[in-house]
C-alpha cells in the first residue's frame, strides 16, 4: 500500500519509526522490537538507514519482514550523500524486489571525514538527486522527504530552507516528514509558511517520545530543537527516577499529538526508537480517540 493513499483519507492515522541492528548479533532482538511494535498495526511502519546507530544493510531486511508478516505498510528509508551511483542503484533494485513501494528519500548527515572535501564530484549532493534518481529509474514508488521546522542546522535562513524544500516537492515527493519538535507553535508556524510557499503535499509532524533523561542531551543535538521550560521542568523533576521520566515523557507526547489532531493534523509519525512499550502506550493513551482497543 502507497503512504500517500493512508495519508488522504482524512482519518487519524499513526506511524511509528524503528531503526535497523547495529550488528548480526543484535539483528534477532532488534527484529523482535520491531514485529512488537508492528502487532500494534499502526498505519505504517517506517525503517531508517543507517541512522540511531543502526546498520543500512539490514534497512530492508527488517521493512520485508514487517511487511510481510504483519502486513503493516512500510516505509524504507535510503540515504545518498557520499554514495555512488552503482550503490543506490542497486538498493532502489534491491528494494523494488522486496515489493515495498514507500520511500523515504534522504540526503544523510556528511560524514565527519568528508566535510571539507571537494563535493563538485559526488553524485549525489542533496536528497533532490536521491529523488531525481528514483523518478528516473522507478516512477512507481511513493517518496517521501525530511523537513525541518526549526531549519537544518546547515541551513542559513528558513526562506533557503523552503526553497530547497519546495524544490524537493516539485521534483516528486508526495509527502513530506517532519524532524522532532517539543512546541507544537514552531510547527504550526512552520506549516503556515510552506503553505504560503505553494507546498501542498501532505505533512507529518514526528514526536520523539523522550523516555529518559540521557535521550535530552542526545536528541538536542540532533536535532537543534528548542526545549520548552514546560518540558525541562519535567526533565528537572522527574529525569532521576526512570519509570517516573517514562511516563512523563509518553504523556508529554501524547498530549502534543491530541493538540494536533485537535488541530485537525490528521497524520502523525512517532519516533518509536524500537521500544515497543511506549509505541503500546501512546496507542492506547488514544484509543478512544482512535476507536480502537489495545
Ligand atoms: P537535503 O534535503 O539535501 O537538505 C540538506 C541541506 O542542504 C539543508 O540545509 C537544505 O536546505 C540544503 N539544500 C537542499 N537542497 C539544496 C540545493 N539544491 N542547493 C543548496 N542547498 C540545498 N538520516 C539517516 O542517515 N538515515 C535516516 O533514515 C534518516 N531519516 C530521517 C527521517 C526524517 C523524517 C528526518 C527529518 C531526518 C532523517 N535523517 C536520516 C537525517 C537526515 O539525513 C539529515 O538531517 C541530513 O543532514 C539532511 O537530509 P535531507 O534529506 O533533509 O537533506
Amino acid at each position: 500500500m502507497k503512504i500517500i493513499d493512508i495519508l488522504t483519507q482524512n482519518k487519524l492515522s499513526i506511524s511509528f519509526e524503528v531503526f535497523p541492528p547495529k550488528t548480526e548479533m543484535s539483528f534477532e532482538s532488534v527484529k523482535h522490537a520491531t514485529e512488537e511494535i508492528a502487532k500494534l498495526k499502526p498505519s505504517f511502519m517506517s525503517v531508517t538507514y543507517g541512522a540511531g546507530g543502526g546498520t543500512s544493510k539490514y534497512t530492508l531486511d527488517i521493512a520485508k519482514n514487517i511487511k510481510e508478516m504483519y502486513g503493516v505498510p512500510t516505509l524504507a528509508h535510503l540515504t545518498c550523500v557520499s554514495s555512488t551511483k552503482e550503490t543506490v542503484q542497486s538498493k532502489i533494485h534491491d528494494i523494488k524486489e522486496a515489493g515495498i513501494t514507500n520511500i523515504m528519500a534522504l540526503r544523510g548527515d556528511i560524514p565527519q571525514h568528508l566535510e571539507n572535501c571537494d563535493r563538485s564530484r559526488w553524485d549525489y549532493r542533496y536528497a533532490i538527486d536521491l529523488i531525481h534518481e528514483l523518478k528516473n529509474t522507478a516512477n512507481d514508488f511513493c517518496i517521501g522527504c525530511a523537513c525541518y521546522p526549526e531549519i537544518h542546522p546547515e541551513s542559513s535562513n528558513q526562506k533557503e530552507d523552503i526553497k530547497y524544500l519546495k524544490e524537493k516537492v516539485d521534483a516528486g515527493c508526495d509527502f513530506i516528514t517532519t524532524q522532532m519538535f517539543f512546541d507544537n507553535n514552531l510547527l504550526y508556524n512552520f506549516l503556515y509558511k510552506i503553505r504560503e510557499a505553494g507546498i501542498t503535499v501532505p505533512v507529518i509532524p514526528g514526536i520523539m517520545p523522550i523516555t529518559n533523561a540521557n535521550q535530552v542531551d542526545r536528541a538536542i543535538k540532533l536535532s537543534g530543537s528548542f526545549m520548552p521550560q514546560r518540558f525541562k521542568s519535567l526533565v528537572d523533576r522527574f529525569g532521576s527516577d526512570p519509570n517516573a521520566m517514562k511516563q512523563a515523557g509518553i504523556a508529554y507526547a501524547t498530549d502534543q499529538i491530541i493538540d494536533l489532531y485537535a488541530n485537525s493534523i490528521t497524520n502523525i509519525h512517532v519516533y518509536s526508537m524500537n521500544k515497543p512499550e511506549v509505541a503500546e502506550k501512546i496507542q492506547s493513551n488514544l484509543s478512544d480517540i482512535l476507536g480502537k482497543e489495545f
